[in-house]
């Protein structure tokens, strides 16, 4: 069974340099099938020779409250060193990528997170396993990565996706879903880790103040790969470094699906060490969030000014799934 879903984020990255985006609109969303994941090669715990990578340091990252970062999005990201680095990989986990990427990350003895996409976790549950097993963090970017974006559905069924994404991702991960009772007694999901990154960046006031109340950490991106496009592997690269150099640290989003990033990953860790940078790795605290840094001044909202651009193509597109929803639905009513 192959069942592709589209998605338009990648139109909303693809007004920011080119409209040769669509691979994404199926490798952002796709449920791939027909694959099995891979044995992990076994890290040694602990064991790293001299001449890699390396993961730098391990900065936990207190939840209580919620934060908000990434300066993409956010006035504020975390407080990196110049020359460190946060890796992140979003829309997995895929069996055609999701290995490959956690080898290069084993070769390395760096750690990333990965904002896993909820029913990839559930079509996928051993490659979220090997995730764990590697010491990699797991957070979480809604159950369906909705092509309109949670922004233009109900708050409610938004509040849904993101809820059905935290229980497939722990599922997946650990087995088991711990539960918790909001103020009303409903039922909701406490995820293990409490980091979530909205797809497209699409977030709104309600659900971030929602998430926040249920200490779960937002994350945005401080740059990002362009992953989405149809880049080779080197000029991938070159994008990233000319970009890092350019602004000399920050929370790094590359994308899970992305046959250019599996295969570019390996190269882009050396570039990294040649060049003086240090990997961070985050994990979740117990505590309210460490002492973030502020957006320098003028800062103003990148994606918000994509997502102005893109949301009456957006709308239009949702419009027309609605539609189709509903024909699809009044043809199967008996009569009609
Ligand atoms: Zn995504």
């Amino acid at each position: 069974m192959t069942r592709i879903r589209q998605s338009l984020t990648p139109k909303i990255f693809a007004a920011l340099g080119g409209r040769r985006a669509f691979a994404l609109v199926i490798a952002c969303c796709a449920c791939l099938a027909h694959a099995q994941a891979t044995e992990a090669p076994k890290p040694v715990a602990g064991v790293c020779p001299a001449n890699v990578l390396g993961t730098s340091r391990t900065l936990t990252l207190g939840t209580q409250g919620g934060f908000a970062i990434g300066l993409k999005t956010y006035p504020h990201s975390l407080d990196l060193a110049d020359h460190e680095v946060v890796l992140t990989f979003d829309d997995g986990p895929s069996p055609s990528t999701t290995p490959k990427l956690l080898d290069a990350l084993a070769r390395q003895c760096v750690h990333a997170t990965f904002f896993l996409i909820g029913r990839n976790a559930a079509a996928y549950p051993a490659l979220v396993k090997r995730e764990i097993a590697q010491g990699e963090t797991v957070g979480h970017h809604t159950f369906s990565h909705p092509g309109e974006t949670l922004r233009l559905m109900s708050n409610e069924a938004a509040r849904a996706d993101i809820d059905k994404g935290f229980a497939a991702d722990d599922e997946a991960a650990y087995g088991k879903v711990d539960y918790t009772r909001d103020s009303t007694g409903k039922s909701e999901p406490r995820p293990r880790v409490g980091f979530f990154r909205f797809p497209g960046f699409a977030d709104t006031p309600q659900l971030d103040a929602w998430l926040r109340s249920r200490n779960i950490g937002i994350f945005g991106v401080d740059l990002w790969a362009s992953d989405w496009l149809e880049l080779t592997s080197s000029a991938e690269l070159d994008m990233i470094m000319t970009r890092l150099d350019k602004e000399g640290r920050g929370v790094l989003l590359l994308h899970d699906s992305r046959r250019s990033t599996a295969l570019m990953l390996p190269r882009l860790l050396i570039e990294l060490r040649m060049h003086g940078y240090r990997v961070v790795h985050l994990v979740p605290g117990a505590g309210p969030p460490p002492k973030l840094r502020a957006a320098p001044q003028g800062w103003t909202s990148e994606t918000e000014a994509i997502l102005a651009k893109m949301t009456p193509l957006l709308k239009k597109e949702a419009g027309r799934s609605a539609l189709k929803t509903k024909t699809r639905s009044d043809m199967s009513e008996p009569g009609l």
